[in-house]
Formats: structure tokens, sequence, C-alpha cells
């Protein structure tokens, strides 16, 4: 098992946790207009992971990786990720794709499927061109998702392209359900698409935590990602630790997965927020006092998403 990282394919047995869905540098304020939601300084976002380290050191020989989601519409920037990746010594996983409406450029409106699947699949097989004449290849599709409840037909074309590049090239697609039980339509089209289940993630789905919404997906066999670990504005996390530990109690351990989808500056330790390691450590301690044992808090901020990601094949 290795994951395809912006610095290269790394073995599994060199990584300690992993953040499933995270951004380092991303930039919704072009929609949003909002000054707390333009988070793109690579200084800030090597000294965020370096309180990450401390906060939670990585075992001797291994490092840390996280999986950045933030996709060409919402600023992504692959050779700052590298420069951040070498500096903070955290690995980094780069997206591939388009987010989702309101951000889309006019070119998802006028390609077809095909003609995006292509162009996603160059970057997981081939990668991104750098200045320096250099490829940074991606190692995940997404986040990919709905604005709002319903797909767009343009959304539905982008959540095609995404089964057809996970097929062709076994990466894991990530998604964006927020707020909307939007994940079941989410997979319809992916499973339209012969997506195999076991390589798709449906996100944010502790902002709609709903038993039957959640025990829905996990019977057609995805990844449930509670990825707004900390936000205690959507829901307290001690709802979140109450629903993570009657799924385990019910058997899904193996398919749950923690982040904490840091993407505003409020977010950053150094604007007093709680940072990227909130949801492998002070969540975590919030599951060890529910009763989840070391092999569950392991199984899902380590084993879930390595086996998830580490699914790509070369062409
Ligand atoms: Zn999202």
């Amino acid at each position: 098992m290795s994951l395809r990282t912006v610095l290269g394919d790394v073995n599994a047995d060199l990584i300690d946790r992993i953040l499933p869905h995270e951004h380092l540098l991303c930039d919704f304020s072009s929609v949003t207009a909002d000054r707390n939601h333009i988070f793109n300084n690579p200084d800030f976002a090597i000294r965020e992971l370096g309180y990450l380290n401390e906060d939670i050191a990585p075992a001797a020989g291994t490092q840390h990786a996280l999986v950045e989601v933030t996709l060409r519409d919402l600023g992504r920037d692959p050779e700052a990720m590298r420069r951040i990746a070498q500096a903070s010594g955290v690995h980094v996983v780069m997206g591939t794709g388009w987010y989702l409406e309101p951000y889309y450029p006019k070119r998802v409106y006028n390609d077809s499927a095909a003609v995006l699947a292509e162009e996603m699949i160059e970057e997981i097989q081939l990668g991104v061109l750098a200045s320096d004449g250099s490829r940074i290849r991606a190692g995940v599709i997404g986040e990919i998702g709905t604005h709002g409840g319903t797909l767009s037909p343009a959304e539905e074309r982008v959540l095609r392209a995404a089964a057809r590049t996970s097929n062709a090239t076994g990466a894991a697609v990530t998604t964006h359900a927020f707020l909307y039980p939007t994940g079941v339509d989410q997979l319809d089209i992916l499973e339209e698409e012969g997506i195999d289940p076991n390589r798709v993630a449906i996100g944010h789905v502790d902002t709609f935590m709903d038993h039957a919404y959640l025990t829905s997906l996990l019977r057609r066999g995805v990844y449930l990602q509670f990825d707004t670990c900390g936000r205690e504005h959507l829901f307290p996390d001690s709802l979140r630790v109450e629903m993570l530990a009657r799924l385990i109690d019910e058997g899904w351990l193996e398919r749950l997965l923690l982040s904490s989808d840091r993407c505003h500056m409020s977010d950053l330790k150094m604007r007093g927020g709680l940072g990227y390691s909130w949801a492998i450590a002070g969540f975590c301690d919030l599951l060890r006092a529910a009763g989840i044992d070391e092999a569950g808090i392991d199984m899902m901020t380590r084993e879930n998403p390595l086996r998830l990601f580490s699914g790509i094949h070369d062409a």
C-alpha cells in the first residue's frame, strides 16, 4: 500500500496518521466575499503543520499525511503544496477535478464527462506540469460535490467523470455533501458509472447527522467522512462522538474517517482556532472517553484512510 503524494508515492509503513479532508491553501471568497475565506498563505500552512507535529508527534520513522482537497476552482496550487510538504515534513496528497457550482469555470459547462475524465486521469497518472519541468501527480479525485440539496446537470457530469476516472486509475473519489443528505444522489450517479464503492468517501456527513441517512450509505459499501470535527456551530462534537460510537457498535468501524476541513483563517491556531490536529488529537480523546479503544482510533485515523487512498494503479 502507498499514498500518491505531491513528492511522489510513499509507502504505507512510513505514514502515521492521515487527515483525509483538509485544505492548506484555498479561496472561497470569489463566491462568499468573506475575507476569512481567503486562506492562501503557504508560510502560515507550514507553521500550522508544525503545530500538528507538536500536538501529536508521528511515531519514529514516520510522518503524518494530509489529503488536500482544494481543486482548481478554489485556487489549488501544486507547487506551493510541494514546498509546504518539504518544509513541514507532512505528506500532502493533492486532489483533481472541479468542486461544485457556483465555483465552476466555463469549460465545465461545455465539456463532456469523457473530456473531463481524460484530464483528471492525466493529472493522476502523469501529473501537473510544474515551472521547473517536473510533474506533480494528484492522488485523489475531489472534493467533488453538490451545491445545496440537489445535483445540477453540470455537477452530475463532473461526478460521472469522477467515477470514470476512479475506474481507470483506482483513485478514490471524495465528495462534498454539506448540510443535506445529498450523498445518496451522489452515490446513485457514481454507481450508474460502475464505481467500486470501496473507492468512495461521502464527505461532510456529520453536517447531516441522521442515523437512517448514514446507515443507508454504509450499507452500499462506501466510507463515511466525519470531517467537520471541532465545528461546534454545525453540531457539537459530543453528538459526533455519540453517533460514531453507535455506528462502531453496529459494526461499521472499518468504514469511518475523521478530519476537520480547515479552510478559514479563523481555523488556524495562530488565529485562535483549533488547527489541524483536532481530529486526531483532542477529538480522539473524546472518543476514548466514550469507550473507543486504541485499535478503533487506529482504524479510523490510519488503517481506513490508507486502504481508501492507496488503490491507485499505474496505466
Ligand atoms: Zn467541502
